[in-house]
Parts: structure tokens; C-alpha cells; sequence
């Protein structure tokens, strides 16, 4: 990937409205290539607002700049062409098909690709779950909660983004399930997909990102590079103050790439 200072995504005066009730003020948010950001805030801040209206899914004032390119215009789906992609809660999978069918839906805006690509992006899907790969054919509502986590993830995959949107994957999840779901988060980032990560569990979407928003009330309360922010008072305070009681995940994100992944990394997917 070609080294560059300027964001993949920027947003620019973002603003929303519920009615009267104004869910967005004036955001102003940056994802550069290959990084993690997080948003963390309160209940009803705003978190899921700001995804759903950089994804086009929202009336909005203000501007949404993507590769370089005002989005303004541009319908959701058209969005999903061009590389982002916006993933919620697991359940808007298809409950009665397999897991390799869930799969290969992802696939279908990039169909003219062929099956032989569409293989290949199973394959590398399979590498970053392998418990995926072992209930290929399974039926998607008989997975648990956090096998349907990783399908959605996967699904998402299968569609290449360069801006992978994330809005809270480790809600319902057990502990260690939302270890390998944030392992994956890491994964991604090594092979070069920007994350927006939307989450309540601040203290692990901090010790994952890079750099991380507070969103209180619609608005930036305070910005900064993720450990700064973890080690602020005010955000231990606020967010961080009952312990998750889940293992640290630093082992996880200093840990090199399996050997596997990186067999099914694609060049031009490498980080810088
Ligand atoms: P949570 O962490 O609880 O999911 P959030 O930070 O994602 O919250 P949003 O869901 O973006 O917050 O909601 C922001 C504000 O907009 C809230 O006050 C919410 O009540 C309001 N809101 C969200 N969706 C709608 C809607 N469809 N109609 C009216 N108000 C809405």
C-alpha cells in the first residue's frame, strides 16, 4: 500500500437530526489507512448516528470525504462498491442458509470477479476463522453468538473494504469471544483495512486502536491517541472504571501475524 499522510475517511462538520433532535453536531473525524479508530461515549451519544451517516444511511449536514472523494451524493450501495462497509449486530444473517452461503452473499457486489476469486476470498476468510471453516455448511441461526459475530465479520470480508466500520461486536459476547473477535480486528489492520470501531467495552476498543473520539451528547468531547486516552482520569472515570475482568488483550495485538494469515495476505492488502 502506497505510503500517504491523507485520511481514508475524514468527516467535516457532520451533523444529524432526529426531527428537532439534533443526534450529530459538527463532527469532525479522521481513519487513516491501516489504523484502528475507536468512538466510545454514553448511551445515546450519537456512536451508531455517526456510522450510519458515513455509510449514507442518514440525512445529514456537513460533508463526508472518502479517498479523497465527497460522498455527498453517493447512495449507500455505491458507497459499499467503493470500499466501506458498515457491519452491526450479527443478526440480519440469513438464518436458514449455510455458513458458505451467508459467505458468499458478501461476495456479490464484486461477482464479475469470478468463483476462482471467490474462493481465494473464502480461503482468506477461513484463515482469519478457522472456526468458520469447520461449520462451513451449518446452518447460520444454529451458530452461537459469537460464531455469528465472526459470520458477519466475514461476510463483510468477502466484499474487500478498505473501511471496515464496526458498531459494538462484542455486545452479548462472552470474554474470551471477544478476544478472538478483537484478534481479528488486530488481523485486519496487519493486512491493511482501516477499522472504525464503535464500542461499549471501552477499555478493550482502546488498548486495539489507535487513536480514539469521545462522543457525548452528538459531539467530540475529547480526541486523542488511544493510550493517551486511557490513562485520562476523566476517561477512566466515565468509562473505564468497572473492570471488564477479561484478559488483557496487549499479548494479542504485539503478537506477529500467524503464519496462515500471511499466507493469504494479498500484496496490495499489506500494511505500510
Ligand atoms: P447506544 O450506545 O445506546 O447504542 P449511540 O451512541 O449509538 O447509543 P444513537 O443510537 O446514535 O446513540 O442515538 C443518538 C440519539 O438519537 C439518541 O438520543 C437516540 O434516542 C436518538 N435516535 C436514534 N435513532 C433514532 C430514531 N430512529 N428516531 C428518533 N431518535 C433517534
Amino acid at each position: 500500500m502506497r505510503e500517504t499522510n491523507e485520511p481514508l475517511l475524514r468527516t467535516r462538520a457532520l451533523s444529524a437530526y432526529y426531527g428537532k433532535v439534533q443526534a450529530l453536531a459538527q463532527v469532525e473525524l479522521e481513519v487513516h489507512p491501516a489504523s484502528v479508530v475507536t468512538v466510545i461515549g454514553p448511551n445515546g451519544a450519537g456512536k451508531s448516528t455517526l456510522l450510519n451517516a458515513i455509510m449514507g444511511l442518514r440525512r445529514t449536514t456537513g460533508a463526508v470525504v472518502y479517498g479523497g472523494k465527497d460522498m455527498g451524493r453517493i447512495p449507500a450501495e455505491q458507497r459499499l462498491a467503493h470500499g466501506l462497509c458498515l457491519v452491526t449486530e450479527g443478526r440480519d444473517l440469513f438464518g436458514t442458509m449455510s455458513v458458505r452461503d451467508n459467505l458468499e452473499l458478501g461476495f456479490y457486489s464484486r461477482r464479475r470477479e469470478g468463483r476462482e476469486r471467490m474462493r481465494a476470498e473464502l480461503a482468506r476468510v477461513f484463515a482469519l476463522f478457522p472456526r468458520l471453516g469447520e461449520r462451513e455448511r451449518q446452518l447460520a441461526h444454529t451458530l452461537s453468538g459469537g460464531e455469528r459475530q465472526m459470520l458477519v465479520l466475514g461476510r463483510a470480508l468477502m466484499a474487500r473494504p478498505r473501511l471496515l466500520m464496526l458498531d459494538e461486536p462484542s455486545l452479548g459476547l462472552a470474554p474470551l469471544v471477544v478476544r478472538e473477535v478483537f484478534a481479528s480486528i488486530v488481523q485486519l489492520r496487519r493486512e491493511g483495512v482501516a477499522i472504525l470501531l464503535v464500542e461499549q467495552n471501552a477499555r478493550a476498543a482502546l488498548e486495539v486502536a489507535d487513536y480514539g473520539y469521545v462522543l457525548e451528547m452528538g459531539a467530540v468531547r475529547t480526541q486523542g491517541p488511544a493510550g493517551q486516552l486511557a490513562g485520562d482520569r476523566r476517561i477512566v472515570e466515565s468509562y473505564l472504571g468497572a473492570g471488564s475482568g477479561a484478559a488483557p488483550l496487549r499479548p494479542l495485538i504485539d503478537a506477529p501475524a500467524t503464519p496462515d494469515a500471511r499466507g493469504m495476505q494479498q500484496p496490495e492488502l499489506r500494511a505500510a
